[in-house]
């Protein structure tokens, strides 16, 4: 006789891992989806609806008529390497050696997986600053880790420097930051820089900031974390490609990390991925010896879809603060979803996404308290203009104006 079937014994019906349970679908893919089924303007997961420039596409097709189609080297193409050590060198002023301190990854998020898997131990600490990128947050739990989690909150989205005191215990080991920041839009001051690594310093931590946006400054200037005195030995440098140059499918990231640190996060990247796509990081040679020139139009570019974004939402009745970097506008909804009677970011957002048709992705999935977030909502510019200027349309019209 057959054994009797339950969901127990059929393969299919297995669950994710428990470090996975909680975190479901990302919200950027769920949005994404729901905006296509419902034909709405997609102001939500932040990926430009444009293309990168010529002369890195060029590149791309090169290497792969040259016949560049076998695994790269693990750590990364030589050629690369180098490249990605001479832009840390002209931004961070410091001389990483490009065999022994440069990984590249299958983009950042890669590099944040190989950061946390490579560096952590399970019940090791983590201190992430909220709102966060979904990713750091699944990555620590990946690791076994815990996450202990410092609130950035409005209307300036800094930190207590109080509260990230209260956030280190003998546990800790990792303090994630990002500046530029995804959400807020803010380009962390060299003081709010200077109070996190002075804690690392003090308390032994490493750091791992998340520089992506490091391009994308419209007001002030970036500083690279490792800059920072005696932050160089502690610290793990992330960044890619895809915001710089448009190119966020390529998928083509790095850490910049002391060897030391650098060869934990590789005994995680070479099982991870091993390699990264080869004819890619030809390009990415390529994209990295654009001249100023080519960033300094980007910006531009990228200031005038902030600007026209801006005046939408102001219009509108969002509050925001207008963000010096990277590709959201992080706003208060409370005018609007009162003037709705809608309860919370989430209503707000399918609101928007049915009724509207207009996409924006609801923050409150950023927090680990995520009554934190139900006031807010974020809207991402890296967007063409006309498809800014039509979700502009979409949202007068849905007001009968
Ligand atoms: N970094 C982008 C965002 O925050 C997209 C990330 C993703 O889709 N995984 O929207």
């Amino acid at each position: 006789m057959m054994p009797p079937t339950s969901e127990a014994n059929v393969p299919s019906a297995l669950p994710a891992s428990r470090s996975l349970g909680p975190f479901g679908t990302t919200i950027f893919a769920e949005i994404s989806r729901l905006a296509v089924q419902h034909g709405a303007v997609n102001l939500a997961q932040g990926f430009p609806d444009f293309d990168g420039p010529e002369h890195v596409k060029a590149a791309a097709i090169e290497a792969i008529r040259a016949g560049h189609g076998q695994y790269a080297r693990m750590l990364g193409l030589p050629a690369l390497n180098a490249e990605v050590s001479r832009c840390f060198r002209e931004r961070a002023g410091i001389d990483a050696d490009p065999d022994a301190c440069v990984t590249v990854t299958s983009g950042c998020t890669e590099a944040i997986a190989a950061t946390m898997l490579g560096l952590l131990n399970p019940g090791d600490e983590v201190i992430l600053f909220e709102p966060y990128y979904d990713s750091y947050r699944a990555c620590v739990a990946m690791a076994g880790a815990t996450a202990r989690f410092v609130t950035l909150r409005g209307p300036d989205f800094t930190y207590d420097p109080a509260e990230l005191e209260r956030a280190v215990t003998e546990r800790t080991r990792l303090i994630v930051v990002n500046s530029p920041h995804n959400p807020t839009g803010r380009v962390w001051t060299r003081a709010e820089l200077e109070g996190v690594a002075s804690v690392c310093r003090r308390q032994g931590l490493v750091a791992v900031s998340d520089e992506v946006y490091e391009h994308l400054v419209y007001e002030g200037a970036h500083i690279p974390f490792a800059s920072l005195e005696g932050m160089w030995e502690r610290t793990v440098t992330l960044n890619s490609l895809g915001k710089a140059f448009s190119l966020t499918g390529w998928k083509i990231g790095w850490s910049v990390a002391p060897a030391g640190l650098t060869k934990s996060i590789r005994a995680a990247h070479q099982f991870l991925t091993f390699a990264v796509s080869t004819p890619m990081q030809h390009a990415a040679v390529t994209a990295l010896r654009s001249p100023a020139s080519f960033y300094e139009a980007t910006r531009d570019e990228f200031r005038a879809r902030r600007a026209a974004l801006c005046a939408i939402l102001e219009r509108e009745g969002y509050r925001f603060r207008v963000p010096e970097g990277g590709y959201f506008v992080y706003a208060d909804h409370s005018a609007v979803s009162s003037r709705l009677g809608l309860a919370d970011d989430v209503a707000l957002v399918k609101h928007l996404i049915e009724q509207v048709g207009v996409a924006a992705i609801p923050p409150s999935v950023f927090y680990e308290n995520k009554a934190e977030g139900r006031g807010l909502i974020r809207w991402a510019f890296c967007k063409k203009l006309e498809t800014i200027e039509e979700a502009g349309r979409r949202l007068a019209a849905a007001r009968g104006r």
